[in-house]
């Protein structure tokens, strides 16, 4: 019997003491919640990440790890007194300075690894507190035991088996007695030294380990109720979405959504398992439910937008009505491990994107010596301020029209690059940064209002 739901809360859902109540009442609702996976506390992910890009100034380091501790110790301040609870966010603490001298001396992502991964360690243990203190009896558990990954640091990949087969160990015989709370964002590889998903990643470890533990529900505890037919920040008639398939939800998170990690729904999906998202504070709003199959697939679904992307253009005459030229393009970028997102050609010339999630984010940067390779082939162009604008929808080859309202509303501004067709959900384009909410905007309206 494994009638397990996980749930997993987000940053701004366990920012404070009255944020992460609302979380243990969620938690309190659903009696099957065993597994939770929480966030760093809002903004704590930005400060170590400030730290690890290596903050020599004595005095700004020791002001970044101040306003790091007065978060948790404003929680701390809000519960019965627990010494070895403070006593482990002293100690984390401490390696957080220990962790930003070192990275001084060898920058390195193994580092700054060990330092972001912090956070979740610490709201974790802070959120296991406040839930025997609202006699929910809870334990702390330390995520890098099951959830195994690669030596990849900052975009580690996750070892499915062991993590499935630590999983049965470990985990499941501790969620049929208690609720388990554990880290998202973060793991361990072979040798035990922690590793991260990527930004945003908490999402995708709630799914890892719902996939893990076989659960019936995954839940994700957000700050909006649902999603969207776009980011409510952005546009604010944006329209929630009660039903949607795990394939429009998917190519929403993988263009940008912010709402879920890009890799989320591919546990998911591998095992079936429903998944809502709504918000912690406010759960009586209701949310999405994402499922195999939705019952309604509009042919206009959503809008979703990613910013900081990198535009690479090669121009060589030597394209024209050649062979190989592509394929020598792409083992310099595979030799690299350099993953291409966009990509559209001309007679003598091809443009492409960057794939970007990485746990330093910002936009990526194409590494001097992969340029100096390409160079050897053709003529290279990098471009950046630029943002991706994905129409998510269903049969969108096979309508008649839509084009023309696409278009149509896209008349005033100017579109770096269009990708369509490959899939019938998606219709891409580049944007100046400049301009990108407002052709969200424009696009809403004419599709959605
Ligand atoms: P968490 O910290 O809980 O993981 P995130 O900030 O990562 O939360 O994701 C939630 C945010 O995603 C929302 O506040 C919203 O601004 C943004 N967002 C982007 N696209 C959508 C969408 N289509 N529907 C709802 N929210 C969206
Ligand atoms: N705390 C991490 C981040 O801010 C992971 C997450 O919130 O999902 O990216
Ligand atoms: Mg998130």
């Amino acid at each position: 019997m494994n009638a397990f739901t996980v749930a997993k809360f987000g940053g701004t859902s366990v920012a404070d003491h009255a944020a992460m109540s609302h979380c243990a009442s969620v938690i309190e609702e659903n009696k099957t919640t065993r597994l939770v996976i929480v966030s760093a506390c809002s903004g704590v992910t930005n400060l170590l990440v400030e730290l690890s890009n290596g903050v020599d100034c004595p005095l700004m380091q020791q002001t970044i790890i101040s306003k790091i501790a007065e978060i948790h110790f404003d929680i701390l301040a809000r519960l019965p007194d627990a010494p070895d609870v403070k006593n482990q966010i002293h100690a984390i603490l401490d390696q957080i300075k220990t962790l930003s001298i070192s990275v001084l001396d060898v920058p390195s992502s193994k580092i700054t690894d060990s330092l972001v991964a912090c956070g979740e360690l610490m709201s974790s243990h802070i959120f296991t507190h406040l839930l025997n203190a609202q006699a929910i009896k809870a334990r702390f558990f330390d995520v890098r035991q099951v959830l195994k990954t690669d030596a990849n640091y900052g975009k580690a990949t996750p070892n499915l088996e062991l993590i499935s087969q630590y999983a049965q160990e470990l985990l499941i015989p501790l969620c049929k007695e208690q609720v388990v709370v554990t880290q998202g964002f973060m793991g361990s590889d072979s040798l035990g030294n922690t590793t991260t998903l990527g930004r945003g990643g908490s999402d995708y470890s709630a799914a890892l380990l719902a996939e893990a533990i076989q659960a019936d529900i995954l839940e994700i505890w957000t700050d909006v109720p649902g999603i969207y037919s776009t980011d409510p920040r952005i546009a604010s008639q944006a329209k929630p979405i009660s039903e949607i398939s795990f394939n429009e939800a998917s190519e929403m998170a993988n263009f940008g959504a912010k709402i879920l990690h890009p890799a989320t729904l591919l546990p998911a999906m591998r095992r079936n398992i429903p998944v809502f998202v709504g918000s912690s504070q406010a759960p009586k709003l209701g949310g999405t439910w994402i499922r195999h199959q939705a019952q309604a697939s509009p042919l206009f679904r959503a809008l979703a937008l990613r910013c900081n992307q990198t535009l690479i253009t090669l121009t060589s005459l030597n394209m024209l009505h050649a062979y190989g030229f592509l394929a020598n393009v792409f083992n310099i970028l595979a030799e690299h491990k350099i993953s291409v997102d966009l990509i559209t050609t001309s007679e003598v010339s091809v443009s492409l994107t960057l794939d970007q999630t990485n746990t330093c984010g910002g936009a990526p940067m194409l590494p001097k010596e992969v340029e100096k390779a390409l160079e050897k082939l053709c003529r290279v162009t990098v471009e950046q301020d630029i943002c991706l604008v994905a129409l998510i929808g269903n049969k969108m080859g096979e309508s008649r029209g839509g084009a023309a309202k696409i278009f149509g509303a896209l008349k005033d501004y100017n579109l770096r690059m269009i990708c369509y067709g490959a899939s019938n959900h998606n219709l891409c384009f580049l944007t100046h940064t400049n301009e990108a909410k407002d052709v969200v905007r424009a696009l809403h309206k004419e599709l959605f209002e």
